[in-house]
């Protein structure tokens, strides 16, 4: 028989149609059905060298995924990538697939790659589908109790892999969350829109159900310290995951005025705070009519998606590089366009101007043009003199970047940081200055990604089971 054409493009995913979901905060891409899913693994060609694997941060075996799709075991292909991600709808959603496996797909030096990520999102959401009703998915078998408890702090991606995995091995685990909901910035950062939440809630009560307990409310460095967790409260370890909670403002004169935001807090409360279900939840938010967002990356590009949902007519992005350099992931650069966000590159606020009352009125920007390559490699902004304009605006969201929360460490003086705040820890086992103390996830590296974050906590629950199996055994 001939063999087919080998078709170029991936297969799209079908999306709400961009006029009426820009007006909405449901999911924007609807994901694949059975037949266009099956219709991508087909493109896979299981290349000898199979680069995609070593592509993925956490090295999913993606040939054998594809195959098991291809042949309809949607099931079959769920198992086979959670032998490597604990969270695949979560990744087939959110990771910048463009960078990693797909970047590097044997077909793309061609055609477009395969589309991994879609038919990860496609296995994952398959496999919920099936375990819904049934008091969700079956239930491992763990390894007998040890007896060894272990404390997360955080509970974003990094402490969600160390949890499930530390649990699987008969470990106690309790996550304490700041926050009144884990999942971190699954659940307070990336919108609705973009990452349904009863997705990441379906992960958290699934560890739930292994046996990890959650104590949400409970802020570390404050509700108790790092020496408290393993002095009196008895855990032998502590693994610390915090994030980059902690939002960085412009030093521009305004930046003080009634509406002005940072992304952190704006995202916080439309997504954690529901602010977007108004009437039926009451969190104060500005809707802005004009609005700003300052920045080229997911959280810039989050805010001003959910600023133009929020009723936005003008909803306008102002980057200081090209789109070239913007950081955030393409589909997502992409689907605000069709939304109609306003993008002005090469452009940097100077000023933010208020009314009588003290409220944003405008923005002032200038002009930009790339100069030499900087440290992280992109070609650096350079001012154009005598280019500035104003732009008026109701709102701006300030989303140039985020660095660590100082209370952990301000509070655990033997914890060793580097001089942006963040903890300084082992590559490879995540081991801390402080003896049983390990973190892992963006408190370590900076902002980074989801599944970046997941591969640190994986290594770190290697090391930790490890660190408390060596322990002497306790008298008493
Ligand atoms: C808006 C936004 C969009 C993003 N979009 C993407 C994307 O599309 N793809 C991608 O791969 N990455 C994305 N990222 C980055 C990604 O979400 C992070 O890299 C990842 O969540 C880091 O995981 P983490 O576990 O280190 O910490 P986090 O997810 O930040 O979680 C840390 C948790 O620790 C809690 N905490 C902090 N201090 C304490 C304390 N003292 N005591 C107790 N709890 C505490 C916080 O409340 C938080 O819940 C995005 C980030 C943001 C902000
Ligand atoms: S690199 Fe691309 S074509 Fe090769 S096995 Fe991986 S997904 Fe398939």
């Amino acid at each position: 028989m001939a063999k087919k054409p080998l078709q170029k493009k991936k297969n799209p995913i079908p999306c709400q149609e961009a006029g009426s979901r820009s007006a909405n905060f449901l999911e924007v891409a609807l994901g694949y059905s059975p037949e266009i899913a099956v219709s991508e693994a087909d493109r896979c060609i299981q290349c000898k060298d199979q680069p995609c694997v070593a592509g993925c941060p956490v090295e999913i075996d993606i040939p054998a995924f594809i195959r098991l799709m291809r042949d309809g075991d949607f099931a079959g292909a769920a198992r086979k990538i959670k032998e490597k991600n604990a969270l695949p709808a979560v990744c087939g959603r959110v990771c910048p697939q463009e960078e990693q496996c797909e970047a590097v797909c044997t077909l793309a030096k061609k055609f477009e790659p395969v589309g991994i990520g879609r038919l990860e999102r496609f296995a994952a959401d398959f496999e919920a589908a099936m375990a819904h009703g049934a008091d969700g998915a079956p239930l491992p078998k763990k390894a007998p109790p040890t007896g060894r408890r272990i404390a997360c702090v955080g509970s974003g991606p990094a402490s969600l892999t160390v949890a499930g995995d530390l649990v699987l091995q008969g470990h106690e685990v309790t996550v304490f969350e700041a926050l009144h909901k884990a999942g971190g910035v699954l659940v307070y950062g990336i919108p609705e829109f973009r990452l349904p939440k009863a997705i990441v809630q379906r992960e958290v009560d699934y560890l739930a159900r292994l046996g990890v307990e959650f104590q949400t409310s409970v802020v570390i460095g404050k509700s108790f310290t790092i020496d408290e967790l393993l002095g009196e409260l008895g855990y032998d370890a502590v693994f610390i995951a915090t994030g980059a909670g902690l939002p960085h403002f412009m030093k521009i004169p305004g930046i003080n005025l009634a509406g002005v935001y940072s992304a952190n807090e704006y995202l916080t409360r439309s997504n954690l705070m529901k602010a977007y279900t108004f009437p039926e939840h009451a969190t104060p938010i500005v809707r802005g009519k004009r609005v700003a967002v300052i920045g080229g990356g997911n959280t810039a590009m989050d805010s001003v998606r959910t600023a133009r949902r929020l009723g936005a007519e003008e909803a306008r992005l102002v980057y200081r590089r090209s789109r070239e350099e913007m950081p955030a992931r393409k589909e997502e650069v992409e689907h605000a366009h069709e939304e109609g966000i306003i993008f002005m590159m090469l452009h940097n606020p100077t000023k933010i101007l208020g009314d009588e009352k003290g409220r944003v009125k405008a923005i002032e920007l200038i002009k930009q043009q790339l100069g030499e390559p900087d440290a992280s490699g992109r070609r650096s902004p350079v001012a154009i003199p005598g280019s500035e304009f104003t732009v008026p605006v109701d709102l701006v969201v300030m989303a140039v970047g985020q660095g660590a929360n100082p209370l952990i460490r301000a509070t655990t003086p033997d914890l060793k940081c580097n001089k942006w705040g963040n903890i300084e820890a082992d590559p490879e086992t995540g081991a801390t200055s402080k003896k049983g103390v390990f973190a892992g996830g963006d408190i370590v590296s900076g902002g980074a990604t989801v599944i970046l974050a997941m591969g640190a906590g994986r290594k770190s629950a290697r090391a930790i089971h490890k660190y408390v199996c060596e322990l002497p055994v306790r008298v008493g």
